[in-house]
């Protein structure tokens, strides 16, 4: 028994998108019970919910709970809000390493 015609080729339908709702044909409806339209939208850290924006870090799409908004237009993923933390803990660590041997070379010139 056919429920209908996939929404986005016509060929008889098996299955209902569980996001957008469009019925949908075996070729169309994929893994996690989403039409084709939705993967290709769907956030690549969950892969539950329809992404909103990308990672302007790496380009992931992600949603809106796994992108993390860091001013009024851009959005970043968890992983690389994290990676740049630690580069900049890095970075200011390597200054202040910096910083000693300096102050111990002006230490050892003046002695
Ligand atoms: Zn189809
Ligand atoms: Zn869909
Ligand atoms: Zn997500
Ligand atoms: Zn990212």
């Amino acid at each position: 028994m056919s429920v209908g015609v996939c929404e986005l080729c016509g060929s008889p339908a098996i299955s209902v998108c569980s996001l957008c709702g469009r019925l949908v044909c075996p070729d169309h409806y994929g893994p996690g019970g989403v039409c084709s339209v939705c993967r290709s939208a769907i956030c690549s850290f969950c892969g539950v919910r329809l992404s909103v924006a990308r990672c302007v870090y790496c380009g992931r799409l992600g949603c809106e709970s796994c992108l993390v908004q860091i001013d009024n237009v851009r959005r970043a993923c968890r992983e690389c809000l994290m990676s740049v933390e630690v580069k900049v803990e890095e970075a200011r660590r390597g200054l202040e390493r910096l910083r000693s041997m300096v102050a111990k070379l002006k230490e050892s010139s003046i002695a």
